[in-house]
């Protein structure tokens, strides 16, 4: 294969048309995987693709079907592989937040090459050798943990798997091994900070100079938030199971959008309810195909996580587009008295109150015909103690915050730090009591 002629740091600088030559190739590489597999040789022949040789441009990708998860569930266990189960060295699957599992199979090879993207994921952030890595992903099924594990391995970096949880052993292996790099969700980022003091620990105890995180939708002020408290620099890492996990798309030093490898990954963004591709630069759904597993190809995935492209070229050199951040997932979106909502627009508005705490939850209820919405949120220690007149003005700029830019009318409630529930994986940042809960 042409791409295994190129050194990575080749492939993260290749020129445009090298990068879609590449692209094609690989795109035939994974439809010819892909017929080998009983879910999609029945697929790609209902509309007429028998070999690879009927691909012939990167547009003809428009001429295979979207997947959805649905399908990946009509295909458990194993009508995804395209090779003898003997083949296959590892699985994955999904953390389920929206029903049941997915599982992913991944040949040696197909781990080899993601763990390439992991290391030049790791590297984009300025990640070394000299770096010792506490991973507080989980380990295990879900693939946050073991996803960038090889990939810190193979850069050299000194790996702690730390996993996730145990806020208080976190704290002391980041004291004793002189952590410089943590990967973790946001959300627990937000939440180390808020236990520090109380568990006897300081900044200056610690070693810290950058925080990777992801697995979760935040918004750029909780970046800020996360870099100011701990004064680090925070990098946004984007990606799922059913495309590997981890290194799908991450950001570099230059922190403007995620690089979404191209070379590994074909991306397109689709308006969700016509299903055409939206023009580059526009918000859209972000479509998937994964150039670089045979295990269990997966082509046209519709991710549900809405981003755009960025088209112009980043600073730092490296060739393939970036995205902007996750708004959300399609099925995330609030509908509150008929006006659209995502969790992170509320986020956006909390998270930049002077004095605002760590963590926040969003509640929805019916109160007669109307959809009620309270915003139950954290303040800082000082604030809650010292000023009740403080902590009216600021709940009073909340609501009128949330009014003039989403047009919603909500109730806020401030609690004290440590009063609101904080999960082990990814957080929950809204209980809907109208039928669902997310
Ligand atoms: P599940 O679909 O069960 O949550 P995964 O564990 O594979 O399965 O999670 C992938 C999903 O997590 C993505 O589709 C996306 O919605 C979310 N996600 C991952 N990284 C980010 C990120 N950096 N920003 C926003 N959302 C993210
Ligand atoms: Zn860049």
């Amino acid at each position: 294969m042409i791409g295994d002629l190129y050194a990575d740091e080749e492939l993260e600088r290749l020129d445009r048309d090298a990068l879609r030559a590449l692209q094609l190739l690989r795109l035939k590489k994974t439809v010819e995987a892909a017929l080998l597999t009983p879910f999609y040789s029945k697929r790609l022949k209902g509309v007429g693709i028998t070999s690879a040789e009927d691909i012939r441009t990167l547009d003809d990708v428009r001429k295979i079907p979207y997947t959805t998860k649905d399908d990946l569930r009509e295909a458990y266990p194993y009508g995804l592989l395209s090779v003898d189960r003997s083949e296959i060295v590892r699985m994955h699957a999904s953390s389920g937040t929206t029903g049941t599992p997915t599982v992913i199979y991944h040949t040696q090879k197909d781990l080899d090459q993601w763990t390439n993207m992991t290391v030049r994921s790791l590297r984009a952030t300025g990640c070394t050798k000299e770096d010792v890595f506490q991973n507080m992903m989980t380990y295990g099924l879900f693939t946050g943990g073991i996803g960038l594990h090889y990939g810190a391995e193979r850069l050299g970096m000194l790996v702690i798997p730390a996993s996730s949880g145990n806020t208080t052993r976190q704290f002391n292996m980041m004291k004793d091994f002189q952590t410089t790099t943590v990967h973790a969700t946001p959300s627990y980022m937000l939440h180390l900070y808020s236990r520090m003091e109380e568990m006897g620990y300081s900044l200056k105890d610690f070693n810290l100079k950058r925080a990777l995180i992801g697995a979760e939708p935040h918004s750029e002020e909780v970046r800020q938030k996360i870099e100011e408290l701990f004064d680090i620099d925070a990098y946004n890492s984007y990606g799922l199971s059913e495309m590997n996990g981890p290194s799908v798309a991450f950001e570099c030093t230059q922190k403007k959008g995620m690089h979404l490898w191209e070379d590994a990954y074909l991306v397109e963004t689709i308006d969700r309810s016509s299903l055409e591709p939206v023009e580059e630069g526009e918000m859209g759904e972000l479509v998937l195909t994964i150039l670089i597993r045979t295990g269990t190809p997966i082509l046209r995935y519709r991710t549900k996580d809405l981003a755009a492209i960025i088209p112009e070229p980043c600073s730092c050199g490296r060739t393939s587009r970036r995205i902007t951040r996750i708004k959300g997932r399609t099925d995330d979106m609030l509908i509150i008295n008929g006006v659209n909502v995502f969790p992170s627009q509320i986020e956006e508005v909390i998270m930049k109150m002077p004095g605002i705490g760590t963590n926040y939850l969003i509640k929805v209820r019916k109160e007669g015909t109307l959809d009620k919405l309270t915003i139950h949120t954290e303040v800082g220690a000082e604030l809650f103690t010292d000023n009740a007149q403080d902590l009216h003005n600021l709940r009073r700029r909340i609501v009128e915050e949330l009014s003039a830019s989403i047009t919603i009318k909500a109730a806020v409630e401030l609690h004290e730090p440590g009063f609101l529930p904080v999960q082990q994986g990814k957080a929950i940042r809204v209980v809907d009591e109208r039928g669902s809960v997310f």
